[in-house]
């Protein structure tokens, strides 16, 4: 896939969205790969977390929308607790979510119509919560 990166597509209104959302500073980043490399599931990330930050940055938001990243994302907090720059990770993961849940042609990842009674009575309630609040807007 060829990508094309133009001046002035850097600190576009996507990256100036997920800053606003997540209230963490995206040009803090310096690329080490510290997030990535501690991340428990990035083995099945299309894109690493500090690939996601770059490429919102150069305002390839249709690339970073179209990732299972910020899906795959268990919010652990592994990243955030190894960033030397103090990035919240997590948090950006979760703004990245609100901005494609709050678009009004992508809808929400989870109904409830879809679950099966069955499947309503034997699940946790806190896993009900969690995934309602990661999936719907
Ligand atoms: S650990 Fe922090 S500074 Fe390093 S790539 Fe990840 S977000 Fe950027
Ligand atoms: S919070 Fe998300 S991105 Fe960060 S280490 Fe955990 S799963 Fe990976």
């Amino acid at each position: 896939m060829k990508i094309e990166i133009s001046r002035g597509k850097v600190h576009n209104e996507f990256a100036q969205k997920v800053e606003e959302i997540s209230g963490q500073n995206l040009f803090a980043c310096y690329q080490c790969g510290n997030c990535t490399a501690g991340c428990p599931v990035s083995f099945a990330m299309d894109l690493g977390p500090h690939q996601v930050i770059r490429y919102s940055l150069l305002g390839l938001e249709e690339e970073v929308l179209e990732c299972n990243t910020f899906w795959m994302c268990a919010s652990c907090l592994q990243c955030t607790s190894r960033c030397p720059k103090g990035l919240d990770i997590a948090r950006i993961m979760e703004a990245i979510r609100l901005v494609i849940l709050r678009k009004k042609e992508r809808l929400d990842r989870l109904e409830v119509a879809d679950l099966s009674e069955d499947f309503l009575e034997r699940v946790p309630q806190i896993a009900l919560i969690s995934g309602f609040r990661k999936f719907t807007s």
